[in-house]
C-alpha cells in the first residue's frame, strides 16, 4: 500500500481547514501545505508594525455563533484559549444613550430577539413597527426565491424605509457582507439575518481573537498541524499545477524540491489569483476546469481597518457597533491579556468601504477620530499617537445575485483536483465560516476518493462538515426553508 499525498495550495482558512480535517480524520495521508506568504492564515493575518510590540491585525475579524465549522475547527486545534465569546453588543447612535442587544434566555427563537430590537432606543416606534414586519416577511420567504433579487429592491418592495436602512438593515448586512445592500442578493442577505440572529439561540453570540490573528492561526493553528505530521511550507508560492497533478513552486525558494508529484491537490488560493496556476493547461483539458475567467472577473468589494493608539483609554466597552456614521464597528485591543500598555489600541472597521478612496489617508483619520469624539467623550481630551490605515481592495468577494451561478463546487472534472476557499460554492458570504466549510468539503471530497484504498478509512469516512445550529419547534413552525 503506497501512501498518498495530499498537496494543499493556499494556507488561508481554507487550506489550514482542509489540512486540519484531513490530518485528523486520515493520519495516514502525506499532507503539504504550501503557502506563499511568510505566515498562514490568509486574510486573516497581522502585520509587523514597527512602533508595536505585538503583530497588528489587518483587521479586526469575528465568528458568530452560527459558525459552527469555524468554531469547531477552533475547538479541534484546541485554540478556545484564544477566543472570547460574548453575547451582547452595544450599539451607538449619535446623540442617543447607547442601546444593548441581548437575546432573550427564555423566549424560544426567533421571538427571542424581540425585547432587543424594542430596547434599541434610537429607533422611532414606526421604524420598529417596520422592521418586524420586514423581518417576518423574511423569515416567511424561502432562501431560493431570493436568488435573483438584490437586498436594497427587496427591502424597498416590503415597505423599509431609508430610515429603517440606515438604522438597522444596512448596519447588519453591510458588516456582515461586506458590501452596500445596492450590490448584494437577498439571499446572502437572509443568510444572515436568519441564520445568523433569528434560526437558532447562541447564533448571534459574537467570537472575537483574543490573540493576534498571527499567533492563532500563524502560529498555534500552524503548530498544531505541524504536531500532527502536516508538512507546512511557508514563503513557497505555487506557480502552476499542471494537467497530470504536480505542483510547480516558484523557483525563488529556499528548497531545491520545486517539483512535487501529488495524487490530490486542493487548490485554495483566492478566486482572483486561481486562474494563473493554470494557464499553461492545453486547450481541451482546461476546457473541462471551471470557468476560470468568470471566477477571476468576480467582482471584490474593500473593508478598511483603520488602527488608532492613543495616549489614554477613551471607552470601557470592549467593542460597539456604530449606527448613522461612517466607521461601522469599534473595537478595544482585543488582545491585553491584563498588560499594562503607554498606548491604547482601538481598532474602527469600515466595509464596503470603495467609497472612501475620495478621502485621503489623513481626511479618513480626521474624519473618524471626530465621529468617536462624538460618541466617546473620553476621546476629546485623548491624544491619537500613532494610527495606520490598512484597506485590502479584495477583502471579500461581493456577493451580488449573478455570483452564485459562477461560484464553483469543490469537486472539479479531474478527480484528483479540489477547489476550497470562502468564493467556492459554500452556501455562505465571504467569511471565515464559508472558507472552513470549503475546506472540510475538499477533505470529505479525497477521503471518498481513496475510501478503498486504506483499510481504517471506511470506518473514518463520516462526514466532516458540521450541520448548522439546530433549530427549535418555533423556528422550524415559522422559517420556511
Ligand atoms: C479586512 C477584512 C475583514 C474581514 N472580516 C471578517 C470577519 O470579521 N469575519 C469573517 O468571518 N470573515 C472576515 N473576512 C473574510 C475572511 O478573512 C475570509 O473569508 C477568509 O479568511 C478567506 O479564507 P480563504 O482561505 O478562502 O482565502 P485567503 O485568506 O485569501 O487565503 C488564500 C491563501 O492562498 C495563498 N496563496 C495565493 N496564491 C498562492 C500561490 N500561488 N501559492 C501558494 N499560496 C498562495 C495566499 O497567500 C493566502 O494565504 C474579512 C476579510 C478581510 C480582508
Amino acid at each position: 500500500m503506497t501512501m498518498q499525498r495530499v498537496v494543499i495550495v493556499g494556507a488561508g482558512i481554507a487550506g489550514l481547514s482542509a489540512a486540519e480535517a484531513l490530518s485528523r480524520v486520515a493520519p495516514w495521508l502525506s499532507i503539504t501545505l504550501l503557502e506563499s506568504k511568510r505566515v498562514p492564515g490568509g486574510r486573516a493575518g497581522s502585520f509587523h508594525d514597527r512602533d508595536q510590540t505585538d503583530p497588528v491585525d489587518y483587521c479586526q475579524h469575528v465568528a458568530m455563533g452560527c459558525c459552527t465549522n469555524f468554531i469547531d475547527m477552533i475547538r479541534q486545534t484546541g485554540l478556545q484559549d484564544q477566543f472570547r465569546c460574548d453575547s451582547e453588543l452595544t450599539f451607538l447612535y449619535p446623540d442617543q444613550p447607547p442601546s444593548r442587544f441581548v437575546a432573550s434566555r427564555w423566549l424560544p427563537p426567533p421571538l427571542h430577539l424581540l425585547a432587543s430590537l424594542d430596547a434599541q432606543r434610537y429607533l422611532t416606534a414606526a421604524e420598529k413597527r417596520q422592521i418586524k414586519r420586514g423581518l417576518w416577511n423574511l423569515m416567511r420567504t424561502s432562501t431560493s426565491s431570493l436568488n435573483d433579487c438584490v437586498a436594497a429592491d427587496w427591502l424597498d418592495r416590503y415597505g423599509q424605509s431609508s430610515g429603517c436602512r440606515k438604522k438597522f438593515w444596512d448596519v447588519i448586512l453591510v458588516s456582515a457582507l461586506g458590501e452596500k445592500t445596492e450590490h448584494v442578493s437577498m439571499a446572502a442577505a437572509r443568510k444572515v439575518l436568519i441564520d445568523g440572529f433569528a434560526a437558532a439561540r447562541g447564533a448571534s453570540d459574537v467570537w472575537i481573537p483574543i490573540s493576534p490573528l498571527a499567533t492563532v492561526f500563524g502560529r498555534r493553528m500552524q503548530q498544531c498541524l505541524v504536531d500532527r505530521g502536516v508538512d507546512v511550507r511557508c514563503g513557497r508560492p505555487v506557480r502552476q499545477i499542471t494537467a497530470d497533478a504536480t505542483v510547480i513552486l516558484a523557483d525563488d525558494g529556499p528548497e531545491t524540491d520545486d517539483v512535487i508529484s501529488a495524487d490530490h491537490v486542493i487548490c485554495a488560493v483566492p478566486w482572483h489569483q486561481l486562474h494563473k496556476l493554470f494557464d499553461r493547461w492545453p486547450a481541451a483539458e482546461r476546457k473541462r476546469l471551471p470557468d476560470l475567467e468568470s471566477i477571476a472577473n468576480i467582482p471584490s468589494s474593500p473593508i478598511s481597518g483603520l488602527h488608532l493608539w492613543f495616549d489614554r483609554p477613551i471607552t470601557d466597552l470592549p467593542h460597539a457597533v456604530m449606527v448613522g456614521t461612517t466607521v461601522q464597528w469599534v473595537f478595544r485591543r482585543p488582545h491585553d491579556a491584563g498588560r499594562e500598555y503607554d498606548s491604547h489600541y482601538i481598532q474602527c472597521v469600515i466595509s464596503a468601504a470603495a467609497d472612501l478612496t475620495r478621502f485621503s489617508k489623513q481626511q479618513l483619520v480626521d474624519h473618524v477620530i471626530a465621529e468617536l469624539r462624538h460618541a466617546f467623550p473620553r476621546a476629546r481630551e485623548a491624544l491619537l499617537k500613532q494610527h495606520r490605515v490598512v484597506t485590502d481592495p479584495n477583502s471579500v468577494f461581493s456577493i451580488g445575485p449573478d455570483v452564485d451561478a459562477i461560484r464553483p463546487p469543490t469537486q472539479t472534472a479531474f478527480d484528483w483536483l479540489t477547489l476550497a476557499g470562502d468564493w467556492t460554492q459554500t452556501q455562505w458570504p465571504a467569511t471565515m465560516e464559508g472558507a472552513v466549510i470549503s475546506g472540510r468539503r475538499a477533505a470529505e471530497h479525497i477521503l471518498e476518493s481513496c475510501q478503498d484504498q486504506h483499510p481504517a478509512n471506511a470506518a473514518t469516512n463520516a462526514p466532516v462538515v458540521c450541520p448548522g445550529l439546530p433549530r427549535g419547534r418555533l423556528a422550524r413552525l415559522l422559517i420556511r426553508t
